[in-house]
């Protein structure tokens, strides 16, 4: 079976990647004469001897590199939609822009994607996957059948691998790669005052009912300059980005004050707010579980109460001035 590793010579850690290749293919049984290894490297024709210390550890025959002025995921994209050498099976280091490429390739090449994975066999038409699953608590098998697989593999998948040095090499070069339609453009990322570092916090809960009352409880605290987050229904239901999930998928809030408006109290979200120094709720049900855990809890309608609420706080800043 026909297999082509991904490598990319842009960052340091190409060693580290084909050590864990080399060690990966001979604990799967991939033979190295069925392999190809294409590498996107950044040196020119002058410093091209600076590729001869990583030939010397490809664990497969057939290598390509590919010259590219810089690393863009698209460059790689569309130079591998275009290289069909029949391979049933591609790899990819589990790494940011490894699992990047293996699935954005899969999509291009209508084929099957897993990533992370810690082993891979055959079985007559389909490739059995072993990868960590549940905060790798358990080992899941997954079964990919049809092709071609793009696999990533788990990037800490074997830390003591040992180096695999080849006897011979085929190598050839191809400068297709190189692109002139994209150009990188580098802008400042200015950092945002986190959420979690405001005194005071707003969480809404599945009770604000649609993404309107969302809109409007969100406008009356950025008056107040509150920062709202949300529990889990509301982050699911696209009311809120997924970046202000509060619970034990999302953050753990230390705020001085958390303001929960609609929330129930389940365990999975109140470990989110627990370390708040203090918490007012907004509950139509007095028997709701963070009743009781609030220092405050307030019985009525979120939306109603916060914005007279907004609305006080807002006229007391006013009043202040
Ligand atoms: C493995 C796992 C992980 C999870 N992780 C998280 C997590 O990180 N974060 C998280 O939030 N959840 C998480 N959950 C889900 C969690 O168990 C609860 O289902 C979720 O927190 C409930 O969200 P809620 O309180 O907004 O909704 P609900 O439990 O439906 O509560 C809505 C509340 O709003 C009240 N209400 C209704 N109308 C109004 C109104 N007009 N005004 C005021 N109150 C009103 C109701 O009385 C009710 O108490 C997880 C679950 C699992 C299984």
């Amino acid at each position: 079976m026909k297999y082509t590793l991904i490598i990319n010579n842009f960052y340091d850690n190409v060693r580290e990647q084909l050590l864990k290749l080399g060690h990966f293919l001979s604990e799967n049984n991939l033979k190295r004469d069925d392999g190809y290894a294409i590498v996107f490297h950044k040196y020119s024709a002058e410093n091209i001897q600076a590729l001869d210390s990583i030939t010397e550890l490809m664990p497969v025959f057939h290598v390509r590199y590919v010259y590219s002025n810089q690393y863009v995921p698209e460059i790689c994209l569309d130079y591998l939609t275009t290289q069909d050498n029949g391979s049933s099976l591609y790899l990819f280091i589990g790494d940011i822009w490894g699992n990047e490429l293996c699935a954005r390739l899969s999509v291009r090449l209508k084929g099957l994607c897993i990533t992370d994975i810690t082993s891979l066999c055959r079985k007559s038409n389909l490739f059995l996957a072993k990868k960590k699953i549940c905060s790798g608590h358990i080992l899941g098998s997954f079964e990919l059948t049809g092709e071609p697989c793009l696999v990533s593999i788990n990037k800490s998948y074997d830390e003591a691998a040992s180096p695999s040095h080849s006897e011979s090499v085929e190598v050839s070069y191809d400068r297709t790669a190189l692109s002139t339609g994209y150009e990188l453009q580098f802008t400042p990322v200015v950092k945002e005052e986190s959420f979690t570092d405001s005194p005071c916090i707003l969480v809404c809960g599945l009770g604000l009912s649609n993404k309107e009352h969302v809109l409007a409880v969100e406008n009356c605290a950025d008056e107040i300059n509150l920062p709202v987050a949300g529990s889990r229904p509301c982050v699911m239901n696209a009311w809120l980005p997924v970046d202000r999930l509060i619970g034990v998928s999302g953050t753990i809030l230390k705020n001085n004050l958390a303001i929960l408006l609609g929330v129930s109290g389940a365990p999975a979200f109140y470990t989110g707010v627990e370390k708040c120094k203090h918490i007012i709720s907004i509950n139509t049900d007095k028997d709701a579980p963070i009743t009781k855990k609030s220092d405050l809890a307030i019985c009525g309608d979120c939306t109603e109460i916060f914005t007279k609420f907004s609305k006080l706080v807002k006229e007391e800043y006013q009043h202040n001035e």
